[in-house]
């Protein structure tokens, strides 16, 4: 019940800031049997850089370093929120320029081969949890005519101002969690739609620490994707023990495919 009025509440959002959720894949249709999920994550996994830290370059850097100090206390979506209001208030950066550079970020090579055939499989459903925004996502997503694959994206929403600056939201205010910031549990996220007896596997698709909370709600028959030489990665020793699903680790989309596609259709 949690999980369906919160994914009401982020579609109302989302509705309000203009980002399209499509409810299913536009091109690709379901079909019949158990379904699998595959959810991403977006900053290194789908697009190769951080897109909160890409966007910051348009920071003159003295200022950018003194907004970095936010991070530790504040958190990254504060940190952003900063930045994208000094953009607009005193260097004239409005939405559109901030769009632009993130469409221009390059994707992981061989990702969006992974993501087309990932959606072209009927049993699958593809969705990204991230804690970038609703505005990153969608411009990225439509830059490269993919918005329509997924059938979810659970992140912060965004908003256009009338005077052209982007607002950032929280997706949530959460204090259950402490491995993650407090705007967003990938972990709850995940178990909301493990949760919803849809899934009969699971495939989870990340990077980062703030993958593991998410990973640790996999099952045994679900599989966690680590990218190999990347921050999670780095803490496989320590907190391998705390996952119960299968692991594989992988460096770009090529062998993304290579290795976990057949567990796909397996
Ligand atoms: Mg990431
Ligand atoms: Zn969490």
């Amino acid at each position: 019940m949690f999980a369906i009025s919160r994914r009401l509440h982020f579609h109302l959002l989302h509705r309000l800031s203009g980002f399209r959720f499509p409810l299913r894949p536009c091109s690709h249709s379901s079909g019949p049997g158990p379904r699998i999920l595959a959810a991403m994550d977006f900053d290194r996994t789908i697009v190769q850089q951080d897109s909160y830290l890409a966007v910051s370059q348009l920071l003159p850097s003295r200022q950018r370093q003194q907004l970095q100090e936010l991070i530790p206390k504040s958190g990254w979506l504060e940190f952003m929120a900063r930045v994208l209001q000094l953009l607009h208030a005193e260097h004239k950066v409005n939405s559109a320029s901030v769009g632009m550079l993130v469409r221009r970020l390059p994707a992981v090579p061989g990702m969006l081969r992974v993501v087309r055939l990932l959606a072209k499989h009927p049993q699958v459903d593809l969705c990204i949890v991230s804690d970038a925004n609703s505005f990153f996502i969608g411009e990225w997503l439509r830059e490269h005519d993919i918005e329509c694959l997924f059938t979810d994206v659970f992140t912060n929403p965004a908003c256009v101002q009338s005077s052209g600056e982007l607002l950032v939201l929280p997706f949530e205010e959460q204090a259950h969690c402490s491995l993650c910031p407090a705007n967003l549990c990938k972990g709850a996220v995940l178990e909301g739609l493990i949760c919803s007896g849809q899934y009969e596997r699971v495939v989870y698709v990340g990077d980062s620490c703030n993958d593991l909370c998410a990973m640790r709600r996999l099952r045994r028959c679900d599989v966690a994707c680590i990218r190999r030489g990347y921050e999670l990665y780095g803490k496989l020793g320590a907190h391998g023990r705390d996952l119960s699903c299968a692991v594989l680790t992988w460096r770009d989309g090529h062998e993304l495919e290579e290795l976990l596609l057949p567990k796909i259709v397996a």
